[in-house]
Formats: structure tokens, sequence, C-alpha cells
């Protein structure tokens, strides 16, 4: 193995700053309560035992069960697979254990039997990760997968039983996807080994332990706090301070945005232990308050039918609003019913003109787009 700190859940942080590894060396690695909890977490769900789980913990728990058992029956899952990549001359470049495995036997159109693997990546944090498509952890599990089976295709989950429905994403890679990934792999570990780069931001500095004496981690942070300091000064910015405010300023939005995240799924888990009575307004500072569901018209026909005595229709037509984006599905469908235009492209088209005396166009407004996008 080239280095055991170089490990599937390291990868991206690794691409984004190559430096990391090199800055983390001798520093111990130091557990969170929170990955206590996690590990303990995915042990329950490997022994299929929720015993001493607070409910909290136990929902959790179950829901992966439930996930598990929607995708195919209990028994066939594999838990804490450890497997690795290996370079064309099988040397191994790293190792990692996937959470929860499973390959299935298919037809194919021809009749002919086909492997393919499912992959779930267990996240008992709070905060959302990087969705399955962009995960660099995931895609080395697949390429672990696809060296270790006679599989075809590998479906990989991304589960966070805590995320409620944002907490499930998926991709799925085919064997000829991945065929590079094991050189980019070893590529990216030469490049954590080629001097020290360092490029701070707020996904791969998160969880690095180099955060305390990392003198790239520093500028970035003191950038943000110049950049908050600048925004009260905007009207006398030169183009140079400008720009150097704008990049600062992307840096402190993707900062902020993270934040916002990480409050809002606190926020969640406050309301849900505040509605299942798991906690009291006392012991979080907060409370539960209603708020009315919102109302709307189910039949406008019916609600004139009823008023049209009080109310002209001149006056009452003026309360409806019409929904454009229904107007054109209800219009395209009616007309394709009548053969009146050859797509639904058309119709909306036609649609747009008809009634184009009829509707208030706001005028176009501009907003900021980096130049990078
Ligand atoms: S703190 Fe950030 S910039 Fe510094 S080594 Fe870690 S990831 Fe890189």
């Amino acid at each position: 193995m080239l280095n055991k700190d170089f490990r599937p859940s390291k990868v991206e942080q690794c691409v984004l700053c190559p430096g990391c590894l090199k800055m983390c060396e001798g520093i111990p690695r130091t557990e969170s309560e929170y990955a206590k909890e996690g590990t303990m977490l995915h042990d329950k769900v490997a022994k299929h035992d929720i015993s001493g789980l607070s409910s909290e913990q136990m929902i959790c728990v179950e829901r992966c069960f439930e996930l598990m058992s929607r995708l195919a029956p209990d028994d066939v899952w594999q838990h804490e697979i450890k497997m690795n990549v290996v370079d064309d001359e099988k040397v191994e470049i790293l190792e990692g254990t996937a959470d929860l495995i499973l390959i299935n036997e298919t037809e194919n159109d021809n009749f002919e039997l086909i492997s393919n693997g499912i992959l779930i990546d267990l996240k008992f944090g709070r905060g959302a990760v990087t969705p399955a498509s962009e995960n660099w952890q995931l895609k080395t599990y697949a390429t672990m997968m696809f060296q270790k089976y006679p599989i075809s295709t590998c479906r990989c989950i991304i589960f966070q039983p805590r995320l409620g429905n944002a907490g499930f994403s998926e991709t799925t890679y085919s064997r000829e996807d991945l065929t590079d990934f094991p050189l980019l792999l070893k590529n990216i570990y030469a490049e954590t080994q080629s001097g020290i780069q360092l490029h701070a931001g707020q996904k791969q500095c998160k969880f690095c332990d180099a955060k305390p004496t990392c003198p790239e981690y520093a500028v970035w942070t003191k950038g943000i706090s110049s950049a908050v300091a600048k925004i009260e000064h905007t009207h006398e910015l030169s183009i140079e301070g400008l720009h150097d405010a704008l990049v600062q300023t992307s840096q402190v939005k993707d900062f902020i945005k993270q934040l916002t995240a990480q409050v809002a799924s606190i926020e969640n888990v406050a309301r849900e232990r505040l509605i299942k009575n798991e906690v009291t307004p006392e012991q979080i500072g907060y409370q539960l308050k209603t708020r009315k569901g919102a109302r709307k018209c189910a039949d406008a026909q019916g609600v004139f039918n009823l008023l049209h005595n009080v109310i002209p229709i001149e006056a009452f037509m003026s309360c409806v609003d019409i929904s454009i984006p229904d107007l054109e599905t209800l219009y395209a469908k009616e007309a394709k019913g009548k053969g009146l235009f050859k797509s639904q492209k058309e119709a909306v088209k036609a649609l747009a003109d008809t009634i184009a005396p009829f509707i208030n166009q706001k005028p176009d407004g501009f907003m900021l787009k980096k130049l990078t996008d």
C-alpha cells in the first residue's frame, strides 16, 4: 500500500488540497464524539441490533434496515467488507472497508446471466455529504468492487438516515466507466507527495487535522474575515479591490452556505425531537410554533357560483391567479387531442403568442455568474 492515510474517505480532500497528507503526518488522529457514535451505529447495523440505542438512534438504524430490505432481502447483504484497489502490476494503491455490499445476478436481453453490485455507504452525520454522482469515496469503493467481483455494473448509494428524503443519493457505474480510475488514484497520490501544495476551502479543510498548524488555512480564514470587513466599504473599492472582494466573497458564500446547511440540519433535529417529546423546550431553548397550512382554492367556478350575487365576475377574476406552467401543460394536452400541433414545444409557443396581450411580463433582470461556471 502506498500510504495507510491515503484511504477512500481522504481521496476528495487530496484532490482539493494535495498537501493535506503531508501536513497531517505525525498529527495523532482524534475521534470526535460524533465519529465514535457513527462507528457504534455502523456496528449496530452490521449486527442487526438496536439494543441500548436512544429512540432517535433507533430510528436511524431502522431506516437503514428499511432501505436494505427495500433493495434486497436482509440475508444477502455483506457488511464491513475490506477491499482494495491495485494497479496493473497488482501493487496495492489503497484499501478501505465498504459498509454494505451485495452481488446479484440478472438476465440480460440475450438471456445470459450477468452479475451486478450494489454498494451502500452509510453516513450518520447531520451535514449533507457530496452527492453520489460526484463522490470520490464512492467511486473508489466502486473500483474496488470491480476489481474484487466479476460484476458488470455497480450501483452506489449514499444514505444519510438523519436527513430524511434529502439523505439518499445514488449513481451507477459500468466497469468501463472506471477502467482508468486506479491510474488516476495513483496520480492523485503522486501529487500529494510532490512538494506541499496547499489549497484551502470549506470542503477539504472541514475535517482536516492540520487546521491548527496549517498556514494556508490561516490565510484563508483571514481572507474570509477581511472580505466580510470590506462589505461595508464596497463603494470605495478600486477595480482591483472589487476583483479581490468578489473572489473572497465567493469563498465567504461557500462558507456561509455550508454553515447555513449545518444550522438547518440542527434545527430539523430539534424540531423532530420536540415533536416526539424527546426533549423539552427548556432543554434546548426553542419551542414548537404551529404554522397554519396554506389554503388553496380547489374549484374557482364553484366559489364563484356561491358568491356571484355579491361579487361581479370582473372583480372576482382579479382574485384568480393562473399558473402559466399548468396552463401550458393543459393547453398542450388538449391541443394534442385535437391534433392541432406536431409537438408540445409548438403548442406552448402558440399559446404564448395567443395570450401575450394578457400577460404581465416583468423586465429581464441581471445576475452575476462566475466566469468559470
Ligand atoms: S487545513 Fe485545509 S489547506 Fe491546510 S492542509 Fe488541511 S485541507 Fe489543506
